[in-house]
């Protein structure tokens, strides 16, 4: 028999298990506690339940394993990049990045990614499968354990798409911000999405209060479609009809990411066209200076010209940053390091 994983349970959903297996229902609420508050990785150290509870638990339950396979630490800036190994040999990267507001975590919610975005290093090796609400709450745990740290901030932005594993992906906002586990804000948690609409559609109803980031990258829908296979699916109009529907529903403002792709999106026309797309919205862009990937030619415009893009959109009334840069010396970029490592093994 299958060991169930007993970290994806939620916390009403625990209880009940535990009334199933003829336990106490507060046996659940130790438990959860045990793995959602405390980050127990063993049964062992429930010292609170009987030897005879953990055995049984043992039997029928697994606290699945995620383990470090590489940790990377920058020197410019206070950044660390994490590879880990989960049960099945699939390899996944998290990111920490420390603030002066907080910690904030940046995990993946997929092996490998479909949607395949020309200028991301994550859909390279195509999509391999959907990870459960226990993996991804896991690499924030793992790291909190790791570094002592405490977390305060989620980003949703590692390799994967989320809304295309969105149960999972939902449960674990859930789970994220319950007050019986770590209980992080939803407003500190933000979820990119490359505009896969129904979803957008159906995240807006949930009552959530996550931050929307959609990755725009493109300001019309020719050159989207150029970079990002997913828009000849769902057009520009209906995508941004689906912010606006997020925004409606929820009152949360929806941030547009714009990676900088030298040459490609960074023009005068795309200036003027991200102007009469956004004037109108209440949204923040974030201007993302491309991250060099080694299989792929496109080039990051430099520093001056970034700035002088954003300060041209600014002047026409964009609400806009430029995202500052954070371990490129640690490949940075999303799916960088497990490409490298997968690299590194084929050599071998
Ligand atoms: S940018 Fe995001 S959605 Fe696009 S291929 Fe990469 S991981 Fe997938």
């Amino acid at each position: 028999m299958d060991k169930k994983d007993i970290v994806s349970f939620g916390y009403e959903e625990l209880l009940l298990e535990m009334e199933r297996i003829g336990e106490k229902p507060f046996r659940g609420k130790q438990i959860y506690s045990w793995l959602h508050e405390k980050l127990a990785e063993e049964f062992s150290q429930m010292t609170n339940l009987s030897v005879a509870l953990r055995e049984k638990l043992e039997a029928m339950y697994e606290i699945k394993k995620i383990s470090m396979a590489a940790r990377r630490i920058s020197k410019k800036d206070p950044t660390e990049k994490f590879l880990f190994e989960l049960g099945d040999g699939s390899m996944i990267e998290s990111v920490l990045m420390k603030y002066d507001y907080g910690n904030s975590v940046c995990i993946s919610s997929q092996v490998g990614c479909r949607m395949g975005c020309r200028f991301c290093a994550s859909a390279i090796g195509g999509f391999e499968r959907n990870l459960t609400p226990s993996e991804m709450l896991g690499q924030i745990y793992r790291i909190q354990k790791l570094t002592g740290e405490r977390v305060s901030n989620v980003v949703v932005m590692g390799t994967g798409e989320p809304l295309d594993n969105y149960d999972n992906f939902l449960k674990f906002v859930k789970m994220l911000s319950d007050s019986h586990g770590l209980h992080i804000s939803q407003r500190n948690i933000t979820a990119s999405t490359c505009g896969i609409v129904p979803n957008i559609r159906r995240l807006a109803k949930e009552g959530l209060q996550i931050t929307l980031a959609l990755s725009l990258h493109a300001s019309n829908q020719e050159k989207r479609e150029e970079l990002m296979p997913i828009a000849k699916k769902y057009e520009l109009s209906e995508v941004m009809a689906a912010c606006d529907y997020y925004f409606k529903e929820t009152g949360r403002r929806p941030t547009f990411e714009y990676s900088l792709v030298k040459g490609v999106n960074d023009g005068a026309k795309d200036v003027k066209e991200l102007v009469s797309l956004l004037l109108e919205r209440n949204c923040h862009l974030n201007l993302i200076p491309v991250n060099p990937v080694k299989e792929r030619d496109f080039e990051r415009p430099d520093r001056k010209n970034a700035l002088a893009l954003k300060n041209k959109l600014e002047k026409n009334g964009i609400n806009v940053t430029i995202r500052r840069e954070r371990g490129s010396d640690i490949d940075g970029a999303c799916g960088q390091l497990r490409r490298r490592y997968a690299d590194a093994k084929k050599e071998k």
